[in-house]
């Protein structure tokens, strides 16, 4: 996605070879035009599947899940990572070990939410090592459902995330896929020459 790859080059801050900043458009300030056609564009990537439901992680995979509900007219779940008071009913769970945080914490869903008869698109922000779509597949799995695919914002095409989907029979589709990065360099998987 052109548009997408036009801001990161702009406006994202590489912090190291492994972490881009985006905070000004996608992970704290958020646009909401972009957001709305990010939403777009999974929704024609995965025109023709009769998904029912998309399915995210808290937090920075909410508006991109709102937009692509909004797009296919379906709601969107997203996984808590906090087990708060009122998440009383039974619960589908996968422990998820976090790069930017390094630490491992459980993803819940509702089981009222998610069951067999739902076609699911999982969204996210970024894919990096994969770790926290890799909870999110085992519980549509456990959950009895049918994943259709996965749609991620930003792939740092570097790291292990999208052959660990892949692996697992996963269709993964990112609108805006870096090859190679450093502080004021950046490289998108198109740009390289064959
Ligand atoms: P993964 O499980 O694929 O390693 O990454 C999970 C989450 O870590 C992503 O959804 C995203 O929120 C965060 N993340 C991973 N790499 C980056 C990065 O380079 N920049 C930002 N802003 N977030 C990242």
């Amino acid at each position: 996605m052109k548009l997408l790859e036009e801001r990161i080059r702009q406006e994202g801050l590489i912090l190291s070879d492994t972490v881009l900043k985006v905070d000004s458009f996608l992970n704290h300030q958020v646009d909401t035009k972009l957001a709305l056609a990010i939403g777009r564009e999974f929704a024609r990537l995965f025109a023709g599947e009769p998904i029912t439901k998309v399915l995210t992680i808290e937090a920075s995979g909410i508006q991109f899940a709102m937009a692509a509900g909004i797009a296919l007219d379906v709601p969107f779940v997203y996984a808590k990572k906090k087990k708060a008071v009122t998440l009383t009913e039974k619960l589908y769970s996968a422990p998820v070990h976090s790069f930017t945080r390094q630490e491992t914490y459980q993803v819940s869903i509702s089981q009222k939410y998610l069951g067999p008869g739902d076609k699911v698109l999982i969204v996210d922000d970024f894919l990096a090592t994969g770790a926290a779509l890799v909870g999110l597949v085992d519980i549509v799995n456990e959950a009895g459902a049918e994943l259709v695919g996965v749609g991620c914002v930003i792939e740092k095409s570097f790291q292990e995330g999208r052959s660990l989907l892949e692996q697992k029979g996963v269709r993964v589709h990112s609108l805006a896929r870096i090859a190679s990065m450093s502080p004021g360099e950046i490289h998108f998987v198109e740009d390289i020459p064959l």
